[in-house]
């Protein structure tokens, strides 16, 4: 790492600038890495560096994805190839806007591309207290992610999840799975704790509308002992085959699990919209309000809520007070969740990487002048002591595959500090 020629010098007629470009991309989530991937291929000869604020890469793929998706998690193995191919440079431990300005950033680097996500939690409106948990920080916790190293999330009896999208499904899942239905995941055993014998999911939209995937429903009738009902206020029967699909998972999960005596009982409820969350007899009640036009009004009582309403860009933004416009700087660009919000899956960061990737392409077309700008090198004698590179992750990720207890195929270092120290060994 770090060792790139500073291959932008004094250019002749014949030498263009796109040819040898220096490339920063600050995140190493799928959108990040899609990006580099896809900037190899088209420019052999630049030299591109993949940053990310934490010593290990990917993003969403490892902090993210469910600890039970492992088969997801495995288009991490296509990065590893790239970065362990040398062509890409892996700069972990390095927070851009804390650690290094996008300023600078700028006067290294012909391009900057920011592929940093959206980690904050939406808040619902109404709804917050000590026991109320955004699920993108429930599922960080779940998967280890060392900035939830102290978080400690008591769910207590009585859930409410808030959202119907694929989020919410997933903690939905992780809450009502057994013990010993998490062999093969990446779980650590230490977060399985307390189950709740209670989960209500409330959609604010009817099922029509539903943001989840039929296959996601049809998951849960893997798992034992679950008694679901599905409380909808329009009909389960739709013309169009995507509400169809979805309608007749829930309907033969909510058939299949008649149980005289469950492990939890789960109901799914379209149509609700929260409105407060107040401690009445020394409980907390969850206070509903249906969207059919009626305006029931609506009580449970509950010992958490997650809420799974979507993401916000996070406090710690390489750029501030900066709005996507369409009219980014030169050579400053946008992907992924950054770009298009916090909706739509890996394919769609693969979609949006490879349209970046032409665009960038073109606009370096452009450009007949050589900047001079000299890249990592520059940035080397200022960052040596701090970064960790793809050998540093690789000595990580053999640590963490090491730990295989209770059955898992990695537990994975919760902290920075011992993240760093393994990589350093
Ligand atoms: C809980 C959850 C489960 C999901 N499950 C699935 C699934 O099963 N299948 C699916 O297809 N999609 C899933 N998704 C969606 C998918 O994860 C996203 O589409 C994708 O991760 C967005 O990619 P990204 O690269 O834009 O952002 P991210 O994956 O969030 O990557 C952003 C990266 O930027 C880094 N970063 C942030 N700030 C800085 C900074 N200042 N300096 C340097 N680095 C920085 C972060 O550390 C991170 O590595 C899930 C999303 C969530 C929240």
């Amino acid at each position: 790492m770090l060792d790139h020629p500073a291959t932008i010098q004094v250019l002749g007629p014949s030498q263009d600038k796109r040819r040898s470009p220096h490339i920063a991309i600050v995140g190493s989530g799928p959108s990040g890495c899609f990006t580099a991937q896809m900037l190899r291929k088209q420019l052999p000869q630049a030299a591109i560096a993949v940053f990310d604020r934490l010593p290990v890469p990917y993003g969403l793929l490892r902090y993210g994805v469910s600890p039970d998706h492992q088969g997801t998690k495995a288009v991490t193995r296509q990065f590893d190839k790239m970065f362990g191919s040398g062509e890409v440079d892996f700069v972990g431990n390095v927070s851009v806007g804390k650690d290094v300005s996008l300023d600078r950033m700028r006067t290294l680097f012909d391009v900057v591309v920011l592929a940093t996500g959206l980690a904050t939690d939406r808040a619902v409106q109404g709804v917050s207290g000590d026991r109320v948990y955004g699920a993108g920080r429930v599922m960080r916790w779940f998967n280890s992610h060392p900035d939830e190293l102290l978080f400690e999330p008591h769910f207590g009896d009585r859930v409410a999840i808030i959202g119907n999208g694929n989020v919410a499904v997933d903690v939905l899942r992780l809450l009502s799975k057994g013990a010993s239905a998490f062999v093969g995941s990446d779980l650590d055993p230490l977060r399985l704790g307390h189950k709740p014998s209670h989960i209500h999911v409330f959609g604010r939209s009817a099922l029509s509308a539903a943001k989840f995937d039929s296959v996601m429903i049809r998951e849960l009738a893997s798992i034992d002992g679950l008694a679901v009902t599905v409380n909808v206020l329009d009909s389960l029967d739709h013309q169009d085959p995507g509400v169809r699909a979805k309608a007749e998972a829930l309907r033969d999960l909510a058939d299949g699990s008649a149980l005289e005596r469950p492990r939890v009982r789960i109901e799914f409820n379209f149509g609700w919209q929260p409105l407060n969350l107040e401690i009445a007899g020394g409980a907390q009640q969850l206070g509903l309000i249906s969207t059919d036009g009626l305006s029931t009004a609506r009580q449970i009582e509950v010992d958490s809520v997650v809420t799974a309403v979507g993401f916000a860009p996070q406090d710690c933004q390489p750029e501030s007070g900066h709005t996507s416009t369409g009219s980014d700087p030169e050579g400053l660009y946008r992907v992924g969740w950054l770009e298009r919000g916090s909706a739509g899956g890996i394919p769609h960061n693969r979609a949006d990487a490879k349209l970046l990737s032409s665009r960038i392409v073109a606009d370096l077309a452009d450009e007949t002048t050589s900047t001079g700008r000299r890249g990592l090198r520059a940035l080397a004698p200022e960052l040596h002591d701090k970064t960790v590179d793809f050998a540093g992750w690789k000595r990580i990720d053999e640590f963490e595959s090491a730990q295989q207890r209770e059955g898992r195929c990695r537990v994975k270092v919760p902290d920075i500090a011992t993240m760093i120290e393994i990589a350093r060994t």
